[in-house]
């Protein structure tokens, strides 16, 4: 299984990094975690068929986050014909915010109604589900007091990731990360506590207690690039590629 790194940037783009978005093959599987507003872009500076993706997994509905699924339906009402639906999964509200988003985006002369086929699925906290055979298990990480974040992780043909969503430190992910194969995790600030978003400090405490395989930093913001020399996890990358 191969996981590309579309996209490690947070909300401001960093780094000039893309935002966003991980995107897992899986041979017979093709499947996003997150479509920030780049994912197209960079799925197409990879050389990758947006065709023939499969599912969508959402962690939450901020911008940086599920902002580019307009533009992958625009790209199959124009430019690429989709001979099966595509799969989105996310946290309830998830359609009518993507499709209120395309409307704003594109609406004028492409309804929604117009589009290729999507199914929706909300994904319930706690809840585990299968999608086109992609296990998905959500759980509710600390990012947002009303909305509801997620946490993902996601099994396919014996390989596991963890993915964090944006979130501050939470002991859920010591349950949750056991035994994956990758744990994807935000780590957007280098020391500034905050209880929406994961600092290094706060995470390099926990690291002993954590028992995956792997963990890979990801959604930096500008003070953890600025210090990425004192980080002694591995860093996500755009363009980067995991073997799982
Ligand atoms: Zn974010
Ligand atoms: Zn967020």
């Amino acid at each position: 299984m191969k996981l590309h790194i579309l996209g490690c940037g947070d909300a401001f783009g960093s780094g000039g990094r893309n935002q966003s978005a991980y995107l897992v093959d899986a041979s017979d599987r093709l499947f996003l975690l997150d479509c920030g507003p780049t994912s197209l872009l960079a799925m197409k500076k990879l050389g990758v068929d947006s065709g023939n993706l499969d599912v969508i997994f959402l962690s939450h509905l901020h911008g940086d986050h599920f902002g580019g699924l307009p533009f992958f339906f625009i790209e199959y009402l124009y430019e690429k014909t989709r001979e099966k639906p595509l799969h989105v999964a996310g946290p309830a509200g998830t359609e009518e915010k993507v499709y209120g988003l395309f409307d704003l985006m594109y609406g004028k002369s492409n309804k929604a109604g117009d589009l290729p086929t999507a199914c929706f699925h909300v994904l319930h906290p706690g809840s585990k589900t299968t999608i086109e055979g992609i296990e998905v298990f959500p759980f509710r990480v600390p990012h947002q007091v009303n909305e509801v974040s997620l946490a993902l992780r996601v099994s396919y043909n014996g390989k596991q990731i963890l993915f964090s969503g944006d979130s501050a430190w939470t002991d859920a992910f010591l349950e949750h990360a056991r035994g994956v194969d990758v744990f994807i995790c935000e780590c957007t600030y280098y020391d500034r506590e905050t209880s929406n978003h994961m600092s290094y400090l706060q995470l390099k405490e926990q690291l002993p207690r954590l028992s995956c395989s792997r963990i890979i930093l990801t959604h930096m913001g500008s003070d953890m690039l600025a210090r990425s020399s004192e980080i002694s996890c591995a860093m996500a990358q755009d363009g980067m590629l995991v073997e799982i």
